[in-house]
């Protein structure tokens, strides 16, 4: 095998095997595990004996995160009618389902989780390279294997209106909730119309949402076996040349389109050694620009969330050493495991391709096929999170390729 790991055309070829040879990888379906055994057995090729499998059940698509709640707030309307208790009980009901949507929207657990049908099992795989020296550092590097359905209201004309759709799908449950209490208290009109709109609200919301189910699932190749390629990539370059000091584990992510319940898991299981961790997750980065996320918009005007700041001002450091990587921080409409690291309050820094128009590009459309892949992109991504690690490495150890 070739030692030229980073090189995109390497790396290309892992994309092709998982998004076009595998295609899409719904989480905890068949082809989600073709996806885990085929990186596991390019780890085993890379000389990794050991790749440790975390397995854990899902739901397969964000659909439930979604639906459950509004039904549950809808149905529990339905107790209002029954006087001051119903109130109170529909209430709390409507509270709960907007927390709990709010917490979805940014990517942290969520409380309906248990009551969701259908659970299917999956698994996390990772593996570990030991720092040759004294271990001083710990970092993480995070690629989902799962990908998600065509969305659309992810279409080109539409995912303007994501951000608003979403904080008012978390706005109406929370509405409801107070004008259904307000009214057991006694409440007047006010209370009534409040309580009406926002059911209706609801009702939408449920539609809308329910339509954005039914299309099938994308092959995913941007979004994410161009993450798992630079992950395996850099995989076989640190196998040969591992870091003095720092340690580097490689977490394969999955359900991560459905709640990043991957990661949640990865820090049930092992977030006791990973507070002083850094965690660099790579997103859709086939992109011909690639740049570290500053501000996450998450899909709400409500869960933004930003990254640690001393993995900004790392991601900094390496940009001005770097500048022949062309790799530079920006603002991002995105949601992803950065954001469940950061709610758990541990560090988090998103690697991620800028497309075309400013977005993440053929972000959960069926376009996102392997033809539409800037494979330069994912070796810009590598050679950036490499050259963070050599940087927080320390001067001792000057790798280069
Ligand atoms: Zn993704």
């Amino acid at each position: 095998m070739s030692h030229n790991y980073l090189a995109a055309d390497n790396l290309a070829a892992h994309v092709k095997a998982l998004a076009n040879t595998i295609g899409p990888r719904p989480t905890g379906h068949p082809a989600e595990a073709l996806a885990q055994s085929y990186v596991r057995h390019t780890l085993q090729d890379l000389g990794f004996s050991q790749v440790e499998e975390m397995p854990f059940a899902t739901w397969d698509t964000w659909g439930y995160t979604t639906i459950t709640p509004n039904a549950l707030a809808l149905t529990g309307s339905a107790l209002g009618r029954l006087g001051a208790p119903g109130q109170m009980l529909s209430g709390a009901l409507s509270l709960l389902s907007g927390l709990h949507l709010y917490r979805a929207s940014s990517c942290n657990r969520q409380p309906l989780a248990p009551l969701y049908p259908n659970k299917k099992e999956t698994k996390n795989l990772l593996v570990r390279i030991p720092a040759q020296g004294q271990r001083l550092h710990r970092v993480v590097l995070v690629g989902h294997t799962d990908s998600n359905k065509h969305r659309q209201t992810f279409a080109p004309a539409m995912k303007r209106f994501i951000p608003l759709l979403d904080s008012l799908n978390i706005a109406f449950p929370l509405v409801h909730g107070a004008a259904q209490l307000a009214q057991a208290l006694g409440g007047g009109k006010t209370a009534v119309w409040l309580s009406r709109i926002s059911a209706a609200g609801m009702l939408v919301s449920l539609g809308l949402l329910a339509a954005d189910e039914r299309a099938g699932y994308v092959a995913g190749a941007n979004d994410n076996a161009t993450a798992v390629a630079a992950l395996l990539g850099l995989g076989g370059y640190l196998k040969n040349n591992p870091l003095q000091h720092t340690e580097v584990w490689l977490a394969f992510t999955a359900a991560e389109e459905v709640g990043c319940v991957g990661m949640h898991k990865l820090l049930d299981e092992y977030g006791h050694l990973l507070n002083d961790a850094f965690f660099i997750d790579f997103e859709m980065v086939g992109c011909r620009e690639i740049a570290y996320v500053t501000q996450h918009s998450s899909f709400s005007y409500f869960t933004s969330y930003r990254p640690d700041r001393e993995s900004l001002r790392w991601a900094e450091r390496t940009a001005q050493r770097h500048p022949e990587l062309g790799v530079t921080g920006r603002p991002m409409i995105i949601g992803e495991e950065v954001g469940a690291l950061r709610g758990r309050d541990y560090r988090g820094l998103c690697l991620v391709g800028v497309g075309e128009d400013g977005w993440l590009a053929n972000w959960h459309q069926y376009s996102d096929e392997f033809a539409h892949v800037e494979a330069a992109g994912i070796e810009r991504a590598a050679r950036f999170a490499l050259a963070m690690l050599e940087e927080l490495d320390g001067p001792t150890n000057q790798l280069s390729n």
